[in-house]
């Protein structure tokens, strides 16, 4: 927890910290949210190619899961090496992988659009293949009073 605080802002919180995990899921939502939609209208000053568009569409058609998860929900093409960094590769279909926007915020870009993660690739292949082989159990809800 101590590490933790050290990485707030200084300002008091408004809130305690919420006791148990799932409530805490709904404080970082709104700040997730808030940065998918900035991802709308960064672009690092380098103008997007013409063949950007018609590229990403095809991308999705073959290849429209994400490689963490497995989804199809809301899936883009990810540039491994970032457009910023070497816009020779931004049509480049060896540079992209299929990432969801959680999974493209987290994975592919390290919780910080302005940042990005090399190791993308095997980040989701690690992900894909440990939720693949996720123990399984059999829940079973009280019946209540037994007959
Ligand atoms: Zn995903």
């Amino acid at each position: 927890m101590a590490e933790h605080d050290q990485n707030q802002s200084n300002e008091a919180p408004e809130k305690p910290e919420p006791e148990n995990p799932p409530e805490r899921m709904f404080y970082v939502m709104p700040d997730m949210a808030q940065m998918l939609s900035e991802e709308l209208v960064r672009s690092f000053g380098q103008p997007r190619s013409s063949g950007w568009s018609k590229l990403r569409d095809e991308w999705i058609k073959d290849y429209p899961q994400c490689a963490v998860c497995g989804t199809k929900n809301g899936c883009v093409p990810h540039h491994v090496e970032p457009f910023h960094v070497n816009p020779a590769l931004e049509l480049d279909r060896n540079n992209l992988i299929t990432l969801c926007p959680p999974h493209h915020l987290l994975i592919g870009h390290l919780m910080n659009w302005a940042s990005y993660n090399s190791y993308v690739r095997h980040d989701a292949n690690y992900w894909l293949s440990k939720i693949a082989r996720r123990p399984q159990h059999d829940i079973r809800l009280p019946e209540g009073p037994s007959s």
